[in-house]
């Protein structure tokens, strides 16, 4: 059996992901077969509305098939668990991935219309203190057609269009920039997803060249910062992407990605009772950020039983936002959805997979 899934794999890696190719290259990739590049436009449809295999797409000639078969195929974005949440709408995914490996998707549901947290590595190796997605370290980066699978797969499940993206599941998605860059290129496309930039937040826990690359490309996707302290020396006890970047420079960077893009930056502020809820640190804060397009988004900490940080109460947190609020800094409290079966980010992952082991 795992002979076979082995020999499963080593074909898949040598052919290409359809899934990862923009319309113009699955054309060029047709059109390589002897057949004729048209054909591309019916694949490409079926494919973002889910089909996952070359043989189920109706209306293709057999031969075009079996061509297009010996070179390519179509990544698999499996539904493995789903939790509905019987307090709001918000459904959890674990999608299972060619290998047997597992990411965490989440839908959302707004009054704008749906929104989706995707996962861009299985793992991460940032080593943040208070995740669950980097106790086991970084398992490897998904393929751009892998990010993109949970998106169409999600979509797909719920029979509504997803219309807003969330880069911040399970892994860094700067750590895996390649892509990333490809992943935004195939979502854009008109003839697939067509979901807008603005539309796309992607978050980070800091990696400065990158988002310095991200302004190069001058694409208005929004940015948000995984923040969570502005002491240096505070920051890298829980963040050790800290002692790379430091806070002064990643607040430059993501300043100047604003100004740049005219989009205004997020700051994530996971807030732990006793180690960055303090008054002082909220007018740190404030300080830090005057005067530029930013909001902070105040996230009581997520309990998970590998470490011992605790949220604070609410009293705490509104005394946090006001202080930034009346410093003229926006800020609001992240709204929880699907407390009832989320968990922290990661954590329904690793308990599933210490089950499947
Ligand atoms: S918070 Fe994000 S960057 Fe940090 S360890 Fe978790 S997944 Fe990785």
């Amino acid at each position: 059996m795992q002979a076979e899934a082995n020999q499963l794999i080593r074909e898949a890696i040598m052919k290409t992901d359809i899934k990862g190719l923009t319309l113009q290259e699955l054309k060029e990739l047709i059109v390589s077969t002897g057949e004729p590049g048209y054909r591309a436009d019916q694949i490409y449809t079926f494919i973002t509305k889910g089909i996952e295999s070359l043989e189920d797409i109706p209306n293709i000639p057999k031969k075009l098939k079996e061509k297009l078969s010996e070179i390519a195929y179509v990544s698999k974005a499996v539904v493995y668990q789903k939790l509905e949440s019987k307090e709001d709408e918000t459904k959890k995914y674990l999608i299972e991935l060619d290998d047997g490996n597992i990411v965490d998707t989440v839908l959302m549901k707004y009054r704008h219309g749906l929104s989706i947290c995707i996962s861009t590595q299985v793992g991460c190796r940032m080593g943040c203190k208070f995740c669950a997605s980097t106790l086991d370290g970084l398992v490897r980066n998904l393929t751009a057609g892998e990010i993109l699978g949970q998106i169409i797969t999600v979509q797909k499940d719920a029979g509504e269009r997803v219309s807003n993206i969330v880069i911040m599941g399970s892994g860094e998605p700067f750590d895996n920039m390649e892509n990333l860059e490809r992943f935004f290129e195939l979502v854009h496309d008109e003839k697939g997803l067509n979901i807008g930039y603005r539309h796309i937040t992607v978050s980070t826990c800091g990696l400065v060249p990158q988002i310095e690359r991200l302004a190069e490309l001058e694409i208005p996707v929004n940015l948000a910062i995984s923040l969570h302290q502005t002491q240096q020396s505070e920051r890298e006890k829980i963040m050790p992407v800290a002692r790379s970047y430091s806070v002064e420079e990643l607040i430059s960077a993501a300043k100047a990605y604003s100004e740049k893009t005219k989009r205004r930056v997020t700051y994530e502020y996971a807030l732990i009772r006793g180690v960055n809820d303090n008054p002082q640190t909220a007018m740190q804060l404030a300080k830090l950020l005057r005067g530029s397009l930013s909001h902070v988004n105040i996230i009581p900490v997520n309990e998970i039983k590998e470490n011992d940080f605790k949220r604070p109460d609410m009293k705490k947190v509104r005394e946090f936002q006001n202080i930034l609020i009346s410093n003229k800094i926006e800020a609001t409290v992240r709204r929880e959805l699907g407390k009832d079966i989320s968990g922290a980010c990661g954590q329904l992952r690793r308990s599933t997979i210490d089950n499947k082991s």
